[in-house]
Order: structure tokens, then C-alpha cells, then sequence
């Protein structure tokens, strides 16, 4: 399995998945042209996504799923109050009218199971301020990829699918002290401290700990705030909360807000590399006059663009 970060942040969000012929986007929060743009950056062309999956409406998640599932007949998936969201939004970037079923949608319920082509997709519930966000695990074989953004808390299902999985993606959108001592309104901070905001460098290190062992795996940090956070400092919490416990052989990498990392299982670690047993268990879309990259932003003139 190959995963490849298109862009992570509250400018904008989108996985890439590929398993053989089969390739998903995880997310699509960019314009199509910036879409297509970054696919072709990583030897993609948009006429191999196999699908679109959706964690949450927001802005920064879906702003071009709409648009890029209608030109390149695409099928969206995404629970089905996601899906009456980001369908019932104007298609920023379409130039034609979208006329009703002109988009092919797939209804996956928060905590179903389904496939696409040769990829396993489950999704799983976080806690977010959206109306049915969710996580994803997708896996090919024993390679497992579990994606969690925007969610405030870490509960037992977002716990369960870290620990099945090899690659994992987590948010760590900002550092606590940064935020309570920076520039946001304090209604804000709030909203973003809530069990309904975003995770802290703190709470994905605590998280990560919960489920990371002596066993190989790849950690990606993502959604960092660019006001509230740096890279350097993501990394080097969890970094240090690592060699605490004695984890050194994990090395986070943090995902920017432009193409990231590369994993690709076939190349880990050459060819002597056996597969592990499968487990017991920039140009953003345009943005409409009222609205943010979350819907965490206040509705004041002087809110930050960014979380
Ligand atoms: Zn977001
Ligand atoms: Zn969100």
C-alpha cells in the first residue's frame, strides 16, 4: 500500500490511498485545479481515483469533492448526514450546474465496513463540531492506514483502529500553551480546547502511547495550527514523550500544509521485509464571503483563517 499526504491543515486536507489498481482520496479540501495539480506531482492523474471518502463537511475536508467527483465521475462515500452536507453546499470550482444525481454518492454509516476495489475501508466516530465526522481505517491485506483528524477527544474506537494499523495519521493541531497565550479570541480557544475541537500535541502524544509498542510503526503528524503550533514542536513533544517509555525506534514526521511524505509498504525496509501478521482484532478553494476553513472560526470580521 502507498500513502502519500496531498496537503494537511486548516487550508486544506487530502490523503492519497493506493493499492494496486485501486486508488481513494481521503478527503478532497482543495480546489480541483490544486487536486489535479498535487496528484500529478506524486505520477497521479485524476482518471485513477477509484473514490472520494469524506471524514466531515468542513471546508478544509470537502470544499473540492463535489467538483472533482462530477468532472471525473467519482464516486463520493461518506455517512449519509455528511453527504446531504457537502451535496446541499454550492460546488465551488464547478463551472457547469450540477443537476440532481449528476454525482455518484455511496452512503457509508459512521462504523460500517466497505470495499473499494482492492482496498478494506472502515470507518470509525471521532468528536468534532461537524454532523457525522468520522475516521477511516483503510487497509490492503495486512497493511493497515488509520486516519483521524478534527476531533477533540480520543475515545475508544478512534484507540482501536491506531492499534490495528502500521501507518498512522493524527492530527496534533496545536500546542495548549500556544493557543491559551496567543492572538484567538478566548471564545475560540474554547471551541478548539472542547471535546469537540482539535487535539493538542499533548492529547495525540497520550493517545499514541496508548497504542505504540515495541512493534514497527509510522506516525504522521497532521491539521497543525499555523498559529498555535509548529512542526518542531509537534515533533519534538512526541518525540520526547517517546524516549520517555523507551520508543526510539519511531520516528514522527509531520505533514505540511503542501504535498508530504511518502510511505510506501513495498519499499519499508527492502526485500528481505516480511509483511506483518494481520492483528487479533496556497490555492485552497475559494472561500465564500461568510464562511472559514472550520467551523470553529468565529463569525467576526477578525477571525484568524487559521487554527
Ligand atoms: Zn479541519
Ligand atoms: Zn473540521
Amino acid at each position: 500500500m502507498r500513502v502519500v499526504s496531498l496537503g494537511s491543515g486548516s487550508s486544506g486536507n487530502a490523503l492519497v490511498a493506493q493499492a494496486g489498481p485501486t486508488t481513494v482520496l481521503l478527503d478532497a479540501g482543495f480546489s480541483v485545479r490544486t487536486l489535479v495539480s498535487r496528484l500529478r506531482q506524486v505520477s497521479l492523474v485524476p482518471e485513477q481515483i477509484s473514490a472520494i471518502l469524506l471524514t466531515h463537511e468542513h471546508h478544509d475536508h470537502s470544499c473540492g469533492a463535489v467538483a472533482f467527483a462530477h468532472r471525473y465521475g467519482v464516486p463520493l462515500i461518506a455517512d449519509p448526514r455528511t453527504l446531504a452536507a457537502v451535496l446541499a453546499a454550492p460546488a465551488r470550482g464547478q463551472a457547469e450546474p450540477l443537476t440532481p444525481g449528476s454525482v455518484e454518492r455511496v452512503e457509508l454509516a459512521v462504523g460500517q465496513t466497505t470495499a473499494v476495489g482492492g482496498l478494506r475501508v472502515r470507518s470509525f466516530p471521532v468528536s468534532h463540531d461537524a454532523i457525522a465526522p468520522c475516521g477511516y481505517v483503510v487497509s490492503s491485506g495486512a497493511w493497515r492506514l488509520c486516519f483521524v483528524t478534527d476531533t477533540g477527544m480520543v475515545s475508544e474506537p478512534i484507540i482501536e483502529a491506531m492499534a490495528e494499523s502500521s501507518l498512522l495519521m493524527v492530527e496534533s493541531n496545536h500546542d495548549r500553551d500556544r493557543l491559551l497565550n496567543g492572538p484567538y479570541p478566548w471564545r475560540l480557544k474554547q471551541r478548539i480546547l472542547s471535546p469537540t475541537g482539535h487535539l493538542s500535541n499533548e492529547q495525540t502524544s497520550d493517545a499514541l502511547l496508548r497504542v505504540l509498542d515495541d512493534a514497527p510503526r509510522w506516525v504522521w503528524l497532521g491539521h497543525l495550527s499555523r498559529t498555535n503550533n509548529t512542526p518542531d514542536l509537534a515533533r519534538a513533544h512526541l518525540r520526547e514523550r517517546l524516549r520517555q517509555v523507551g520508543l526510539r525506534h519511531i520516528e514522527p514526521q509531520v505533514s505540511p500544509p503542501s504535498v508530504g511524505a511518502v510511505w510506501d509498504s513495498a519499499t519499508l525496509w527492502g526485500p528481505a521485509f516480511i509483511a506483518p501478521a494481520a492483528p487479533t482484532a496556497p490555492d485552497s478553494c475559494e472561500r465564500p464571503p461568510s464562511a472559514d476553513a472550520e467551523s470553529l472560526a468565529p463569525a467576526k470580521a477578525t477571525r484568524p483563517r487559521s487554527i
